[in-house]
């Protein structure tokens, strides 16, 4: 009987592999970080041949690491930098061109074109997403038109198109699987939501052929096998899920409501919203959160542009602290922040404001702030900028939400979360295990296996590490954002 699930969490800046056991307890891990290649400035690429090298390199040490033979594992999940674009060849497998990373902006120029013809929402209504260069059709269309020969050999049927799960599959399978899951569909500008397939319009508008584009499948499913050679013995591949996706499975959000908070570099906050796909007026994007027994189920999403690396910011570049966790020593040292406020825009404001122009705040000084107010400031902006997205989310859905399940590296800080439960008047719960999104890959493809029985199963092994509850009093908290409110006012407009 295997007794463990491997999960392959590629992202942004590393590669890493976790290997679960049925309790959900993580019994190895091994991580490699990837170079990004800025080639122009604002440009962003990955070479496609290091990541999968890389993810292929971790899973074998993560192996090595714990003695765990192919034997012992039931399935492979994978989660996945969502949005990132890769196209190969269909017979050599190497790529035209290097992987362009989400972040990359070289095509936001075309899409300021495309919103002011009043496209906006031609694609919104199809995809559930804003015309933005973050997604992949944009980036797809760019090597096509820019690769020499590109564009030829693809209508030839001679190229095949992917985001990082898709290409990863490909090698793992050498080629026998050229396929995508629901959640990684929904972010390429290319996918109905609401049809569940390739829009034939979109394809046609960006002119891509559809004999690139990967078939779209189940969240959870056996799609195929790893070839022989890489694990010296066949390995089900079956599951995949974008990364936020994947932390909102890894949280056990399965029902409609259930909201998690990532608190990483930036912040992300998804709400499972079942069969229902809202249709955002406010910034906030209509996505697939996983397809399961044929049934998929949606998520609205607000994405924070800075959330931890504000603390990053203080360490860094100000030198106010010495490590991201003495923020939280420094920030309980004072009983507030003094009536200072600052609002981390450095690249604009995401959701629900929308400001590209903002820039970064520091308001209220007076000889009385100190340093220790200044750092208390800059963590109370995590939870106000969450605070917004979760009060957007509750006016879009009509109701009030539950209790917030956090991660990422900020939910470490137990003064943020504390804060985040006062400021919203509602529980923060974080669980066990914060490693949600490679739980959340692991999760979907033990299921798909049967190591896992069902969903409820899953949620009988999310276990909580802490609860915050909120005890603010009401004119405090009201105060508190006021002021938070009128300092966004003055981070708005800025940059030219
Ligand atoms: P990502 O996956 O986006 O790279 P992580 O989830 O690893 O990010 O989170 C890293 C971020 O969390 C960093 O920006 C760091 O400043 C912040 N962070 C880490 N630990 C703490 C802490 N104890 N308090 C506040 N912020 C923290």
């Amino acid at each position: 009987m295997p007794k463990y699930v491997m999960a392959f969490d590629s992202g942004t800046t590393s590669n890493r592999c976790i290997i679960f056991d049925r309790k959900g307890n993580i019994i190895s891990v091994a991580q490699r970080e990837l170079n990004m290649i800025y080639p122009e400035p604002g440009w962003v690429e990955q070479d496609a041949n290091q990541i999968w090298a890389t993810q292929l390199a971790v899973a074998v040490e993560a192996m090595q690491m714990a003695n765990i033979s192919a034997d012992e594992i039931a399935s492979i999940g994978i989660t996945n930098q969502r949005e990132t674009t890769i196209v190969w060849d269909r017979t050599t497998g190497e790529p035209v061109y290097n992987a362009i990373v989400w972040q990359c902006r070289r095509t936001s120029k075309y899409c300021d074109e495309l919103i002011a013809e009043g496209r906006t929402d031609f694609f919104k209504k199809k995809t559930g997403l804003l015309i933005d260069a973050y997604f992949s059709a944009t980036k797809l269309k760019w090597i096509l038109d820019n690769v020499p020969g590109a564009r030829e050999r693809a209508e030839k049927g001679e190229l095949l198109f992917g985001t990082v799960d898709s290409w990863l599959v490909w090698k793992l399978t050498k080629g026998n699987s050229h396929i995508t899951d629901y959640s990684n569909a929904s972010r390429t500008l290319l996918f109905n939501i609401h049809e569940l397939r390739w829009d034939r319009e979109l394809l046609d508008f960006f002119g891509i052929p559809a004999s690139m584009l990967p078939q779209v499948m189940d969240s959870s499913k056996i799609y195929d096998c790893t070839d022989e050679s890489f694990f010296g013995k066949k390995i089900p591949l079956s599951g995949i899920a974008g990364d936020q996706q994947s932390a909102l499975f890894g949280q056990a959000c399965f029902s409609k409501g259930d909201i998690k908070n990532t608190y990483g570099t930036g912040g992300f906050l998804l709400m499972n919203t079942g069969d229902t796909i809202i249709d955002s007026k406010q910034g906030l994007l209509s996505t697939i959160a996983w397809g399961i027994d044929g049934k998929v189920s949606y998520a609205l999403e607000g994405s924070v542009f800075t959330s931890g690396a504000t603390i990053q910011w203080l360490r860094d570049e100000m030198g106010l602290i010495s490590s991201a966790a003495e923020s939280e020593e420094i920030a309980a040292s004072v009983e507030d922040s003094n009536g200072c406020y600052f609002v981390p825009a450095f690249t604009g404001l995401g959701a629900p404001y929308w400001d590209s122009s903002a820039r970064g705040t520091i308001v209220g000084l007076t000889r009385g702030v100190s340093r220790s107010h200044v750092v208390r400031a800059a963590l109370e902006s995590l939870a106000y900028q969450s605070y917004d997205v979760v009060k957007t989310m509750e006016a879009e859905m009509g109701e009030d939400i539950g209790d917030l399940r956090v991660d990422g590296g900020a939910s470490a800080n137990d003064l943020l979360l504390k804060i985040q439960a006062d400021i919203l008047g509602r529980k923060v719960i974080r669980p066990k295990c914060i490693e949600t999104t490679a739980l959340g890959a692991a999760y979907l493809s033990g299921l798909a296996v049967g190591f896992w029985k069902d969903m409820e199963e899953l949620r009988q092994n999310w276990a909580t590490d802490r609860v915050f509850a909120p005890d603010m009093d009401e004119d405090r908290r009201d105060r508190m954002l006021k002021g938070w409110h009128k300092a966004v006012e003055k981070a708005k407009d800025w940059a030219d």
